[in-house]
C-alpha cells in the first residue's frame, strides 16, 4: 500500500469532521463501500447485490471516485465498462465499517439475525471488534477519552453543508434501510451534531440548542428520536447517553480518525482527543473480542451467522 497524503481543505471552511460526515454519513455510500471491501468491483455487481437505483449508484460512485476512495479504470471498450478499486483512502474506511457492524450487531434489535457474522481467522472464533487505545493498548470507552476542540473545530465548521445532505437524503431514492439506526444517528447533519455534543458532555436542552445553533423544534425532534432509539435517556430537560449510546463511540472515533488522517484544515485538527489513563493522544484501534489480537481486514471473514453459529 502506498503512502498517500491528506487533502488540504480551505482555510476557514468545512473541517475534516464536516467533510467526513458529508461523505460517509450516508447509508448508500457506506453500503457501496462495504461491498467494495467484500470484493465488488463492477457496476452491475453493486446493482445486483443492493436494492439501489442507477441514479443513486452512479451518483455515489462518482462522489467516491471524486473524493479519492475509489479509482475507475475501463476494463472493456465499446461499450465502455469500468472497474472500481479501493484506494488506500478507501481501504482505510474498514475500521468504520466494522465498528458500525459491531454496534448494529450487538445493540440493534433483530440485526443479530439479519447481519452476517464476523469470524476472526487468526483465532478461528466468531467475534466482535473492541476499541483500544493505540498508545497503551487498553480497552477504551467514551468515558475514558477527553476531547477538546482543535484550531479548526468550531461547531459551525464541523457540521456538513446542508446542500450535500439534502442531495443525498431525498430525490435520489432515499435510504436503503439496512442500517436504519446508524443512519438515524449519523445520516443527517443535525443528528450527528447532536450526537457529537452528547459525546462531548452536553446534556441540557438549552446547551444542545446553543451548541448546534439549531431551531428549538429541530433540537426537540432529534432528542425525541434519540430517546426513542434508546441512545439517550431523558429526565426533564436533562439528556444522558445510555449504554447503547456510549457503545456507538467507536463508530464516531473511527470516523473522526479517518477524517483527520485524510483531510487537513490549514489551521490544524478539528478535535484533539486524549486517553485519560495513559495521557497520550488517543488513536482508536480495533482488536478481536475473543483473542485480543489487532484486527486487520485480511484476517476477518464475513460468514452467514444463522448457519455458521458456533
Ligand atoms: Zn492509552
Ligand atoms: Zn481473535
Amino acid at each position: 500500500m502506498t503512502e498517500e497524503s491528506a487533502t488540504l481543505l480551505q482555510a476557514g471552511g468545512q473541517n475534516a469532521i464536516a467533510v467526513t460526515l458529508g461523505l460517509l454519513g450516508d447509508e448508500w455510500t457506506l453500503l457501496i463501500l462495504r461491498h467494495a471491501h467484500l470484493g465488488v468491483r463492477r457496476y452491475q455487481d453493486w446493482r445486483d447485490q443492493l436494492p439501489i437505483s442507477d441514479a443513486v449508484l452512479t451518483g455515489r460512485l462518482g462522489r467516491l471516485t471524486g473524493h479519492g476512495l475509489l479509482t475507475r479504470d475501463a476494463y472493456r471498450q465499446r461499450p465502455v465498462r469500468y472497474e472500481y478499486r479501493l484506494t488506500p483512502r478507501g481501504l482505510a474506511v474498514w475500521p468504520v465499517l466494522v465498528s458500525i457492524w459491531g454496534w448494529e450487531f450487538r445493540w440493534v434489535a433483530g440485526q443479530r439475525d439479519e447481519l452476517p457474522w464476523m469470524r476472526h481467522r487468526s483465532c478461528g472464533r466468531n467475534s466482535e471488534p473492541v476499541m483500544i487505545c493505540d498508545g497503551c493498548g487498553e480497552r477504551t470507552g467514551q468515558r475514558d477519552v477527553r476531547s477538546v476542540l482543535g484550531p479548526s473545530g468550531e461547531a459551525a465548521r464541523s457540521i456538513p453543508a446542508a446542500a450535500t445532505r439534502r442531495r443525498s437524503t431525498s430525490g435520489d431514492g432515499g435510504a436503503a434501510g439496512l442500517f436504519p439506526e446508524t443512519t438515524a444517528l449519523i445520516g443527517n447533519r443535525w443528528s450527528v451534531a447532536l450526537l457529537g455534543a452528547a459525546f462531548f458532555g452536553v446534556h441540557r436542552f438549552g446547551e444542545f440548542q446553543q451548541r448546534l445553533g439549531a431551531p428549538p423544534a429541530m433540537v426537540a425532534d432529534r432528542l425525541r428520536t434519540f430517546c426513542a432509539l434508546g441512545v439517550l435517556r431523558a429526565a426533564g430537560q436533562d439528556y444522558r447517553l445510555t449504554a447503547k449510546g456510549r457503545a456507538f463511540f467507536p463508530v464516531v472515533m473511527t470516523l473522526i480518525d479517518w477524517g483527520q488522517r485524510w483531510y487537513a484544515a490549514p489551521e490544524g485538527p478539528a478535535l484533539v482527543s486524549v486517553h485519560r489513563s495513559c495521557g497520550r493522544e488517543f488513536s482508536p484501534r480495533l482488536v478481536c473480542a475473543e483473542c485480543g489480537e489487532r484486527l486487520v481486514e485480511r484476517d476477518v471473514l464475513v460468514v452467514d451467522g444463522v448457519r455458521a453459529a458456533p
